[in-house]
């Protein structure tokens, strides 16, 4: 490991600016001595809630999901907005698209994840995503446009006769479930809604209640769920299923999985699963000590388990926190220290006024798991600099919520009664 703690000034260049990169950007601002030169590159001027993409694809403001980083960038901390073109560990240098070449002392690789479309034919030519803000945007134009355009045949065509767009989203996890059910709430009957899941269950690692209760909800916005048949292929209009289905749509939107960023791929690092790092125990690459690889593109074995941690928020940020802790040790020439990840629960959200979750051993549901989940949102945003006012707006906002979701469930079960009596 080279000696930082007789150089005088070095150059720490922090690639990415979501969960991990911002994380421990902002953790070595506060507390790097003076004198060095620590850099922050993102291709974005904001930084995301990503794990609210979902919110912004179904039409949520984009303020309400994101935190200008001229705000939260201060001296020693200087941005550099640009995109990352490739990295090169054997110069120590990385290659902006504008500014051309950066040179490091140490670098933090924090660039997230990209679509793992699992080579399946056809996927990555027809499919959108949700995983960046750019991917969101669109998804969320062309939804708007299809439930537009719905409305305009519904007016045309007489009942009966009307066929809302068909969307499909594919991945029965976290993604794509909150994603689904967002558009649910969104455009209520100005859409048909599938969500298709390879394996046998949606919501892999939640409890059964959970997941049959996910279902209920789900099904009972109007939401097809078909699972244990994978997509084999898809053309510009058809899936094409394992079990000899063909099924079409009008948008596809892929969140059944990601890799690891491609930047990673050429640079020579040594790879996990997934085109993801791999890192050792102190989230350095296993090939280049100088760079620290953290987020949804480190592929970090978990002692206690011996598996790879799967990329989410949460560990996003503990890995962001933890590399800023080496760093700062490293550079003060005190030992580093092992990464434990914490499993601190994992929660959705059902749409607007539902959610669900787990913390520990104790399933939640309703008011319980959405408080958790707004309160999780609003302290991310919070402690990223955004002040007291949206993790209050979060709180309130959660009660609300779910106390309008009832009313509504209310309203549907009486309009159904009525239906029912009528002669
Ligand atoms: C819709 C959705 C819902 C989710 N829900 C949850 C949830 O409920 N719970 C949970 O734990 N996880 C959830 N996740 C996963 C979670 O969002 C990710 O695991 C997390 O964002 C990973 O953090 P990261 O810092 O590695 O990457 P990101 O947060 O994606 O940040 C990557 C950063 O790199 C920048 N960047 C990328 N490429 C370049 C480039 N070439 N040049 C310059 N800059 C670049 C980006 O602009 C961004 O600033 C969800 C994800 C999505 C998409």
């Amino acid at each position: 490991m080279p000696d930082l703690s007789e150089t005088t000034s070095y150059r720490i260049v922090v690639l990415g600016a979501g969960y991990a990169g911002l994380t421990c950007f902002l953790e070595l601002q506060d507390h790097l001595p003076r004198g060095h030169d620590l850099v922050l590159v993102s291709r974005d001027r904001y930084h995301w809630f990503t794990t609210e993409l979902h919110m912004y694809a179904a039409g949520e403001d984009a303020d309400a999901v994101r935190i200008p980083l001229k705000r939260l960038v201060a001296s020693p901390g200087r941005f550099i907005q640009d995109y990352v073109t490739a990295i090169h560990p054997a110069d120590q240098q990385v290659e902006l698209k504008v500014h051309g070449r950066l040179g490091y002392d140490l670098l933090v690789f924090a660039l997230g994840s990209e679509p793992e479309y699992f080579g399946i034919p056809g996927v990555g030519e027809h499919a959108l995503t949700v995983g960046t803000p750019q991917a969101a945007r669109e998804v969320r134009e062309r939804v708007a446009d299809l439930a537009a355009r719905g409305d305009r045949t519904a007016s045309a065509i007489p009942p009966g006769g009307v066929h809302p767009a068909h969307v499909m989203v594919v991945g029965g996890g976290l993604t794509g479930v909150e994603l689904v059910a967002e558009l649910a709430d969104e455009y209520p009957g100005r859409l048909r809604l599938t969500l298709l899941e390879a394996m046998p269950e949606i919501m892999a690692g939640f409890p059964d209640e959970l997941v049959g209760l996910s279902r209920q909800v789900l099904e009972q916005k109007g939401i097809r769920i078909i699972t244990g048949n994978p997509i084999i292929a898809v053309d510009e209009a058809t899936v094409h299923l394992e079990k000899g289905d063909q099924i079409a749509y009008d948008l596809l939107i892929w969140a059944g999985g990601v890799r690891g960023h491609s930047v990673l791929t050429p640079s020579g690092l040594a790879l996990g699963t997934r085109g993801r790092g791999k890192v050792d125990a102190y989230l350095r690459s296993v090939s280049d000590d100088r760079v620290y690889i953290i987020g949804d593109s480190a592929a970090f074995t978990d002692p206690a388990t011996g598996r790879e941690i799967p990329p989410t928020g949460q560990a996003a940020v503990q890995m962001g926190r933890a590399a800023a802790a080496n760093i700062l040790r490293r550079v003060r020439g005190q030992e580093e220290q092992p990464f434990r990840f914490r499993m601190r629960g994992q929660f959705a959200s059902l749409g607007r006024y539902q959610g669900v979750g787990m913390m520990g051993d104790e399933s939640l549901a309703g008011l319980p798991a959405m408080f958790i989940k707004h309160l999780v949102e609003g302290y991310h945003a919070w402690e990223m600099g955004s002040g007291v006012m949206p993790l209050l707006q979060k709180l309130v906002a959660a009660p609300v919520k779910y106390l309008r979701g009832r009313q509504l469930t209310a309203r549907t079960r009486t309009a159904v009664r009525l239906r029912e009596q009528r002669p």
